[in-house]
Order: structure tokens, then C-alpha cells, then sequence
């Protein structure tokens, strides 16, 4: 992270920044005073910039609770005049969206920017749905950026439009730009002064049915007042070579596009959208007039090619249009510069062509995502599995959650029987325990938890279910790079911030099987598992460690290293430190089970495992 240079005043300078840290960048150049998020692969480095640099630059940012207060705190602060932006990963839109929907009625007044990063091909979502679809029916501009320089220059043209019109601008980035490399040219940093006074407007900011009505006239109004800026925007712009046929491309794929047509001198010309709503109609027509045949190019759904189908239709044009209803592109999974060649060979009845230029035989290994060495996760679901076999109980239901926690999908624990959105665990575990008369024993983590999780649990409580929910506390949002939640004592201006302790809001609801556990202390959690699953009701059993990367990095520090070993003279082969509780550092090797020093993070829990005692500390 090169945090000097995205808040360097040196203009014209060009540095080479990731697209999430050129929006970053772009928030700061705009004159951004106040920025939200709630972390989320592949959106969490936005933050994690504007964390590190909001208390030197001069604004205030945020990690909210969730995308929903995240959404809330920036389009408010819009309202009383702050450049405002807010950003998360595109599932965090759904999270959002009652508040989403409502502020392109009520509109802003300072410039407010949506960032949502959407996920082609699922890189660390649950799906991978097009966000450009919400906007649109939301009613709002989008803006694709191509590269990181537009991402950064997208940002603080959102401010102005959004100014303009008094309409928040969306900005739809996706995994490949967010975590691109680009140069990026520094401009003047805005100083924006403003009042910050809210000033009262009930007709405008109290959408009550009758006020509602009018909003949405003027909204309506608006978009279309906007499609003038879409003609004449340089983020929509033509290639013409004077070739046979026309591509129409958006964002990330006008990248794969361009580079392909002139590598392989393809016959096409091309027209790139990077203001993708409204769409500049009338330069649409003209393209589409020029040619007899257009194929459209964007990724997962055909947001621009219907848009375009209805033009062509509207004006009775004769151009063949070829997209996603003609089977030539995909609506799944990510494109890449060789599935973008693929398609066009594939339309220009190269097929055999394309063969010469695949590259054979690649397969890379698999290496399916595993919980670290000495995860504090680890330990709770083999207390979990010990204690279960130990009652005999074979079909007990695990729901679980968005997080780390979701790996306990793996062998050997088979513990992720479901898995919705956030805090779907809590929810989907009170109807499985009313719906079946199996155990349920339901998993989040405490980021998690404050973000979805109180909701389903007071739901739990109030309508009497039966199941026992483990909280796993590790102390930090791990899964998206350890940003702090409310039960860690800091903020996201790196400030000391009260602490909401989970005990005692699980107690307030009025759960009165609270305990807290030391998971790499088995028998203590093995314990409070047993008498949980004895009780009728509702059991929460919060399993507190810090995450062991944290852990590492702090004994590190301290100077502190602590190594386990296997003392083969002890060592029975038994194989359940490996099959039963498989640590990524335990492995066999010529038939004897060793521990990998530089894996192994010092935890001791295998060593608990262990029924003969083999396992033991470096001296
Ligand atoms: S559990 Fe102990 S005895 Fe069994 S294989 Fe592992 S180290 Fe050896
Ligand atoms: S002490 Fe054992 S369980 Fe912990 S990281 Fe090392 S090998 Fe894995």
C-alpha cells in the first residue's frame, strides 16, 4: 500500500496504484469529507486506505456496522453538504438497499459516490450478481471505470454530477479492476469548503406518500435531464479504423477488447462505455447505423445489450445485434482476454484459427482454502465433533455464516450445512429447530454477528426456539484483512473507541445460557457444549481468541516463538492429530507424522489432541 503517494500533492505525478486505492485516491483529489464501508472482498482495501490516511488528509471515515448504516451515515452526511462517499462489495447492496432505493428519490446535496465492487466468477462472494441491474432500477447514473486512473477520475466526476443534479452517482467496479495495477496521474487535491448544516426540507427529505409522488416525477426528470451528459462524456468514446463490423464494450471488458482486436488486427471498430446510464442514445444510433452487424461485449448480464436491442427497435434500424441471446457471450463468470478472442473468432467462423494460439494443458494444482494453523476455529469444531460423538448424536444441522468459519465445509469437520448471507445462521438455525427435531448448532463470527446477527437472535429468543449458536470472537473482521468491529476498542480513524461486549448484549436480549470459552482450551469448551445440548432453549457459547495471524504478528513483536514437534518415541500412529483434526502444519512423511516448523504458529491445541502426549514444545 503506497499511502504516501495517494495523498501526495505532487500534481502530475504518475504512480502505480491498485484500482480500490485509485478510488481511494480519487475520493481525496474530490474533496471527499466523510467515507463509509463495511469491509468486503473485493471493495476492503478502499478502506483500509482511507483508514490509515483520514485523520492527515482531513475527513472522517468509518467502518459501520453493516452496509445498511454504512449507506445511511454517507448519503445523511450528503444532506448536509459533505462530499460523501460509500462503498462495499456488491452483495453489501442488498444489505442496503431499502435506503439504496429511497435516497435516489430524496437525492443529495453535497456529491455522493456508491462504489460497489462486484465479483464475476465468485472470487470470495456467495454470488455473482450484477449490480448495474440495481442502479438502474434504482434510477441512478453508473459510471464503469476501465483502468485505475478512471476509476480515480470517475470518483470525483461522481461528485460533481451528483451536485449537478442532486443525485447520488453509482460506480460499478469488479474484482479485476479493484485489484488491478495502474499508472495513475495525480491531479490538484480540492479544498471544498462547506457550511455542513442540515437544513430542514420535509417535502424532499420525508418521502410520506404524498411528498413520494413528486420525488419520484422529479427523479424520473432528472435521469433523462442526465442522458445529455452521457453524449457528451469522454468516458464514452469511439475506435474507428473503418472496419466492417462495431463492438459495443463496457468497463473492464473494453480492455479485453480493445487488446485482442488489435493484437490479432480483427475487423472491428469499437465504442467503450464508461458512463453506461443512461446511455448516450443518439451516438448509439449513429454506431449502430454505420454497420450491418454489432456484437455487444460486458460481462455477466446484458445490461447495455438490451438497452441497445430497444434502440435499434425504437428506430427501425436493419443492424444484426449479437450478444448473450445469440449464445456468442456468456452471462457467467468473469471474462479474460482469451475467452473475449475465443468469442470473436467464434463469431468470425475462426474457430480453427483459434486453436493455434490456446495454450495447452495448463492445470494448475488445486489447493482448496483451508482455516490457518493454530485458527482458534479449528479447535472449536473438533470440540464440537468430540463432544457430539461422545452423545452419540450423528445428524445434528450446522448452519453457517459469511466468514472464515465457512471453511468448517472442509474434512474433516463437515460443519457448514448452509450458508445465505450475513447472519443467515442465526435465522436459517430457528426454522431447522422448529422444523426438525434434530440438534442445531449454529456458527458466525463477531464481526458478523454485529453486523446481521441481533436481529435473527432476538427473533430466536422471542419465539422460543432450540439451538445452541457459537459466536466465534476472534477479535477482528479477519476474513477481509482485520479491520476492527465494535467489540474491539478502536475505530476506523485508528482512534480508542468504546467496546460493546457480546456477553452482554446476548444476556439482554434475555438468553440465559451465556458462556464464554477459550476454544484452544478444549475440555472448558467441551464442557459448556455437553451442558448446552443437555438444556431446551437457546444456548450461546462465545469462543474467544484472537485470530492466530493477529496472534502471531503480536508474539513476534514480543520476540516470543513457540514451535510443537512430534516425539516419535511417543508417537503411536494413530493419525488423529491428522484426520481428526488436520492442522495445515501436521503431515506424514514416509509413513511418520511430522510437524512443519514454519506452518506451526505455536498454539498447543494439537498437543491437547494428542492422546499419547507425542506432541510437544520446542525447547
Ligand atoms: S495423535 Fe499423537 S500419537 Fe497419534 S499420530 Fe498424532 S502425534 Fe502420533
Ligand atoms: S501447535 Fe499444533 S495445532 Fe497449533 S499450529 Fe502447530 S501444529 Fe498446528
Amino acid at each position: 500500500m503506497k499511502l504516501k503517494e495517494i495523498i501526495s500533492n505532487e500534481i502530475q505525478k504518475r504512480v502505480f496504484l491498485l484500482g480500490n486505492e485509485a478510488f481511494a485516491r480519487g475520493f481525496i483529489e474530490g474533496g471527499g469529507k466523510l467515507a463509509t464501508t463495511y469491509p468486503g472482498t473485493p471493495s476492503s482495501e478502499i478502506g483500509n486506505v482511507l483508514s490509515k490516511v483520514a485523520k492527515e488528509v482531513g475527513f472522517y471515515f468509518e467502518f459501520s456496522t453493516n452496509e445498511k448504516t454504512a449507506f445511511e451515515v454517507a448519503a445523511s452526511s450528503s444532506l448536509s453538504g459533505l462530499r460523501s462517499m460509500t462503498f462495499f462489495k456488491h452483495v453489501g447492496l442488498n444489505v442496503a438497499m431499502d435506503s439504496f432505493i429511497t435516497s435516489a428519490y430524496i437525492g443529495t446535496i453535497g456529491g455522493f459516490v456508491i462504489i460497489s465492487c462486484d465479483d464475476p466468477n465468485m472470487f470470495s462472494s456467495q454470488n455473482e450478481q450484477d449490480n448495474r441491474i440495481l442502479a438502474k432500477f434504482a434510477g441512478l447514473p453508473i459510471l464503469e471505470p476501465r483502468n485505475p486512473d478512471e476509476a480515480r477520475k470517475m470518483v470525483k466526476y461522481g461528485f460533481l454530477l451528483s451536485e449537478k443534479y442532486g443525485i447520488p452517482v453509482f460506480i460499478r467496479s469488479t474484482t479485476r479492476l479493484s485489484h488491478m495495477r495502474g499508472i495513475v496521474q495525480l491531479e490538484e487535491i480540492e479544498r471544498v469548503k462547506r457550511n455542513q448544516y442540515f437544513n430542514k426540507n420535509p417535502n424532499r427529505f420525508v418521502p410520506i406518500p404524498a411528498n413520494a409522488r413528486v420525488l419520484h416525477k422529479n427523479l424520473v426528470e432528472k435521469i433523462k435531464e442526465i442522458e445529455s451528459e452521457s453524449e457528451i462524456s469522454d468516458f464514452n468514446f469511439i475506435i474507428k479504423n473503418g472496419r466492417s463490423y462495431g463492438i459495443i464494450t463496457s468497463g473492464i471488458s473494453s480492455n479485453y477488447v480493445i487488446d485482442i482486436v488489435i493484437k490479432y488486427n480483427l475487423p472491428f471498430d469499437i465504442f467503450s462505455i464508461g458512463f453506461s446510464n443512461p446511455i448516450p442514445k443518439d451516438k448509439i444510433k449513429n454506431f449502430l447505423e454505420s454497420y450491418e452487424n454489432i456484437i455487444v461485449v460486458e460481462e455477466l448480464e446484458p445490461v447495455i445489450e438490451n438497452e441497445v436491442r430497444v434502440l435499434k427497435e425504437k428506430n427501425n434500424l436493419k443492424t444484426n445485434i449479437f450478444g448473450k441471446d445469440d449464445n456468442i457471450f456468456s452471462t457467467l463468470y468473469e471474462y479474460n482476454p482469451d475467452r473475449v478472442k475465443n468469442y470473436l473468432f467464434k463469431f468470425l467462423g475462426k474457430e480453427k484459427e483459434r486453436k493455434i494460439f490456446k495454450i495447452e494443458n495448463i492445470t494448475p494444482p488445486l489447493r482448496p482454502p483451508v482455516l490457518c494453523p493454530g485458527c482458534p476455529h479449528r479447535a472449536t469444531y473438533y470440540a464440537v465433533f468430540k463432544v457430539l460423538r461422545k452423545l452419540k448424536i450423528k445428524d445434528a444441522i450446522f448452519p453457517s455464516d459469511i466468514g472464515c468459519y465457512t471453511l468448517g465445509i472442509g474434512k474433516p469437520f463437515d460443519m457448514a450445512d448452509t450458508c445465505y448471507s450475513m447472519g443467515s445462521s442465526i435465522g436459517v438455525a430457528c426454522g431447522l429447530s422448529k422444523s426438525t427435531q434434530q440438534k442445531v448448532i449454529a456458527f458466525i463470527g463477531d464481526s458478523t454477528f454485529f453486523h446481521a446477527g441481533i436481529p435473527p437472535l432476538i427473533n430466536a429468543f422471542y419465539n422460543k426456539n432450540d439451538f445452541l449458536l457459537f459466536i466465534l470472537d476472534n477479535g477482528t473482521t479477519a476474513m477481509t484483512g482485520h479491520q476492527p468491529n465494535p467489540g474491539v476498542g478502536f475505530d476506523g480513524m485508528g482512534e480508542v473507541a468504546p467496546i460493546v461486549k457480546i456477553e452482554d448484549l446476548v444476556k439482554g436480549i434475555g438468553i440465559k445460557f451465556v458462556k464464554v470459552v477459550d476454544p484452544y482450551n478444549l475440555s472448558e469448551t467441551m464442557n459448556a457444549i455437553e451442558d448446552a445440548l443437555k438444556q431446551e432453549g437457546v444456548k450461546v457459547i462465545i469462543a474467544r481468541r484472537e485470530c492466530a495471524l493477529i496472534r502471531d504478528d503480536r508474539l513476534r513483536k514480543e520476540g516470543v516463538i513457540i514451535k510443537y514437534f512430534i516425539n516419535e518415541d511417543k508417537c503411536r500412529n494413530c493419525l488423529i492429530c491428522v484426520r481428526q483434526f488436520s492442522c495445515p502444519a501436521i503431515y506424514i512423511e514416509n509413513d511418520k507424522v511430522k510437524i512443519n516448523e514454519v506452518l506451526c504458529d505455536g498454539c498447543g491445541v494439537c498437543s491437547e489432541v494428542c492422546p499419547f502426549n507425542a506432541i510437544e514444545v520446542i525447547k
